[in-house]
């Protein structure tokens, strides 16, 4: 039987196709356990061991639970994640026909390993601005499950060297097919390949399951998303969508959860955009975090001095997913410093700081894993080879906290279906039950 912890995993990435999904069941969740919304343009009024959160944009949130004394001498126990992951964004008004087959247009989000995303059932997930009756405009999530398109590879025998690497065009190749139909009797057939476009399949589509007319869509940011469920594969490995960085959401959450509160404060933070680099509204190279803590500390009567004081009092762990070793490619690792699935989180450690982790981040780090009973590994990229980075380097560095970059070992990481082992993601949990229990002061 699998074990509850696992089958929250599985179901919350199942439900979270896109970060305004996640962010929307994490909110859901949160406010199951007693913790209080909060929009940002309320006045807000804080008691000290209280949980609430703030949503910024659908996409990103904070959790946080402020201390029970006041911040400046106490800090700030905090824990970061990313929403987002590598997709094809629906350019919705355009779909383009072809002899009857109608395709839907899409961009490229992030760096997916495209390939994965080609000769499979397609989901459509996201967001639609609707302009209702009443004139107003309302955000409307849209998850349509069932598979509705799919981007078809080119047969082998027209293209023999598709195994020695191809490279698919995101404007030609890339755009999802949703039908094929025979034209209507007396429709002109469009001759040598050429392309017209058709009445808007797409916009079809979801004003169907939106139940709206097309007038009424003023926006949508929708994605071409994977439309199989999360599968436990052999004894301890978890297959599935966005588990980059779903797992280190679902971490955090369950650790926040379940945290009770403690002299300082307690954050969780959930941050969009990581994987385009972070530098948006919503993404962890903004004034979220920073507004949010000196929110808490202004309310909780803090000076300007109380709160600069509160952030050197503080410290983060940023929870990201770490590269796992993968033995069919061993010359691609550092074998020291390959992190194995089910070998427990890993840190991560890079000379130029594409991750925040210095020594004493690292041990303080270890030491959580230490005091949690949980193995802990470290990753380091091949000397020659520069790693990935994350949301940690922005996000200590404009708030000045003290963080650790750290991660659970995910194989094919950026693939429409990662891998990831079972036990990295309770022990994960763990060490992070523990951070936000233990005191953020050096
Ligand atoms: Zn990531």
């Amino acid at each position: 039987m699998t074990p509850a912890p696992v089958q929250r995993l599985c179901e919350f990435v199942d439900a979270s196709p896109t970060a305004y999904h996640a962010v929307d069941n994490m909110a859901a969740a949160l406010e199951v356990r007693g913790a209080q919304r909060l929009a940002e343009g309320s006045a807000w009024e804080l008691e000290p061991g209280k949980a609430y959160f703030v949503v910024r944009s659908g996409s990103a949130l904070v959790a946080f639970r402020p201390g029970l004394v006041p911040a400046a001498g106490e800090g700030f126990a905090i824990a970061g994640a990313h929403t987002d992951s590598p997709a094809l964004k629906a350019r919705i008004e355009k779909t383009v026909a072809a002899r009857g087959m109608e395709r839907a247009a899409v961009e490229v989000y992030g760096g997916p390993i495209l390939s994965t995303w080609l000769d499979r059932p397609l989901a459509l997930a996201g967001r639609v601005v609707v302009k209702e009756a009443d004139g107003k405009l309302r955000t409307r999530l849209l998850n349509i499950i069932r598979p509705v398109g799919i981007v078809p590879n080119l047969a082998i025998h027209l293209n023999r060297d598709l195994n020695k690497g191809f490279e698919y065009n995101a404007q030609t190749h890339l755009p999802v097919l949703l039908s094929s139909e025979l034209p209507d009797a007396g429709t002109v057939l469009s001759m040598g390949g050429g392309q017209v476009a058709s009445k808007g399949a797409l916009l079809a589509l979801v004003t169907s399951e939106l139940g709206v007319d097309a007038e009424a869509i003023f926006g949508a940011d929708l994605y071409f998303v994977e439309s199989q469920k999360t599968a436990i594969v052999g004894k301890n490995l978890v297959n599935g969508y966005r588990l980059d960085d779903l797992l280190g959401c679902h971490a955090i959450l369950e650790a926040f959860s379940a945290s009770k509160p403690e002299k300082h404060g307690q954050v969780a933070c959930f941050f969009d955009n990581e994987e385009i680099g972070s530098r948006t509204v919503q993404g962890a190279d903004s004034s979220f975090l920073r507004d949010l803590l000196g929110r808490i500390c202004a309310l909780g009567g803090a000076t300007t001095e109380d709160f600069y004081r509160a952030l050197a009092s503080s410290f983060s762990v940023s929870v990201d997913v770490a590269q796992a070793w993968n033995p069919a490619y061993p010359e691609k690792y550092d074998e020291s410093y390959a992190p194995l699935l089910n070998g427990g989180p890993a840190v991560k450690v890079n000379a130029n700081y594409r991750y925040a982790t210095d020594a004493e981040s690292e041990a303080r780090f270890r030491l959580l894993c230490e005091a949690a009973a949980v193995p802990c590994q470290k990753f380091m990229s091949r000397a020659d080879i520069a790693p990935g980075s994350t949301i940690g380097p922005m996000f200590s560095a404009l708030l000045g906290i003290r963080t650790v970059d750290v991660g659970s070992p995910l194989l094919s990481m950026h693939s429409i279906r990662e891998t990831a082992g079972l036990r990295d993601h309770e022990a994960m949990s763990s060490a992070l039950a523990r951070h936000f229990a233990s005191s953020p002061k050096a």
